[in-house]
């Protein structure tokens, strides 16, 4: 499964390739499954790649990365529902002297360095991690306690429920 996410970068962006997939954040790499912010780490993140040339004759990657996920809030240590939804363009170049060029004269440019193969699975890993807030929080952690309060309560049904089973 993994042979699938690794591509050759300059054959894939030269013939407009592009790619789709899932990935469960616990089938991702330590640094993501491991990372403190979230709470839960089954939810699912998907990813476009697609490619093609700039109107600079470069070759570029463009990887899309969208997911609902919950992160833990740093404040109240509740849950935290956090849309993933991150496009980045990542510019290929051949040497360091280009790339590092490129990089001077536009400081929004991602560029990276070509090699002969690419785990996509390592571009998401790093997209998701750069997505991430700072610290993320509640606006007003009091209203995530009372949210969480009523989601306590038992339900009166099952309340129910279980005094008839009893008898
Ligand atoms: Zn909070």
């Amino acid at each position: 499964m993994s042979d699938l996410n690794l591509i050759d970068p300059v054959a894939f962006a030269t013939e407009k390739q592009s790619l789709q997939g899932r990935f469960l954040l616990s089938q991702l790499d330590e640094r993501v499954w491991s990372h403190e912010y979230f709470a839960d780490k089954q939810a699912e993140v998907s990813f476009t790649l697609q490619s093609g040339t700039d109107n600079l004759q470069r070759l570029f990657l463009d990887l899309s990365v969208k997911g609902t996920l919950t992160l833990v809030c740093q404040r109240c240590m509740l849950p935290l529902p956090f849309e993933l939804n991150e496009t980045s363009r990542i510019v290929l170049f051949e040497d360091e002297k280009s790339l590092d060029a490129a990089m001077l004269s536009d400081d929004e440019l991602e560029g990276m360095l070509i090699e002969k193969e690419l785990d996509v699975r390592t571009l998401v890993e790093d997209q998701i991690l750069m997505a991430l807030p700072f610290s993320p929080r509640h606006e007003n952690c009091d209203n995530a306690v009372l949210e969480k309060a009523n989601q306590d309560k038992p339900n009166p049904f099952a309340v129910l429920a279980g005094l008839k089973s009893n008898r």
